[in-house]
């Protein structure tokens, strides 16, 4: 069993750019949210359960028609639940199929709702990347196109920063340059070598 670190942090925060940085040194990372897309599209099982329950609009030439399962989602949590009950285990098993095959004794999990669906518990580990609110205000709406509203919004969504860092054994600061937030990395992976 490899030693799995999760990790996570608010929308914008980093954590994708903070795990390619474990990544270089030589830590094999899983993306959930990348391979639930990925899912989405391509499990047949899971196609079929979203099909059931949003209807055939669910799916375009293209894959999932992500607009229309977010009008459908939006505002109405009990089917946000019930999507989210065809995609976790779906993402849970291809997360453990991927695992088997890792030969490395550290592995990564990075979720942006590592905490919030409970599979920071399957973690040795949870790394929270930490951003000021209002510096991920400016990277989103200007990487997404979003008003402030929107990423607010979005920022509501999520937990807070304090229940994340409750949640945490290691926090990576990202109010810097990348420069910074490499160092963080760093400093953090020789912490972690230290309990493998
Ligand atoms: P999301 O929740 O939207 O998936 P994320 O938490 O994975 O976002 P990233 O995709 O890693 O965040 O970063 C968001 C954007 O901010 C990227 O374009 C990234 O290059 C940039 N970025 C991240 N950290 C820094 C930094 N310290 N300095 C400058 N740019 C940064």
């Amino acid at each position: 069993q490899p030693f799995i670190a999760g990790i996570t942090g608010g929308i914008g925060s980093g954590k994708t750019t903070a795990a390619k940085f474990f990544e270089e040194l030589g830590v094999p990372v899983y993306n959930s949210d990348t391979r639930a897309k990925i899912i989405q599209n391509e499990n047949s099982e899971v196609k079929v359960k979203i099909i059931e329950a949003f209807g055939d609009e669910a799916y375009n030439q293209s894959g999932l028609n992500r607009v229309y399962i977010a009008k459908q989602v939006f505002n109405n949590n009990e089917k946000l639940k019930q999507l989210n009950q065809i995609v976790h285990p779906a993402v849970f098993n291809d997360f453990e199929e991927w695992k088997k095959q890792q030969t490395s004794k550290i592995i990564m999990k990075e979720a942006a709702i590592l905490i919030e669906s409970g599979s920071y518990k399957d973690c040795d580990v949870v790394i929270s990347v930490l951003m000021d609110k209002e510096k991920r205000i400016q990277r989103i709406m200007a990487r997404d196109g979003f008003t402030e509203e929107q990423v607010m919004a979005r920022i509501n969504n999520q937990i807070s920063d304090e229940e994340r860092i409750q949640k945490s054994d290691f926090i990576i600061d990202n109010n810097g340059d990348l420069t910074h937030l490499k160092n963080e990395v760093e400093k953090t992976f020789i912490k972690i070598k230290k309990l493998l």
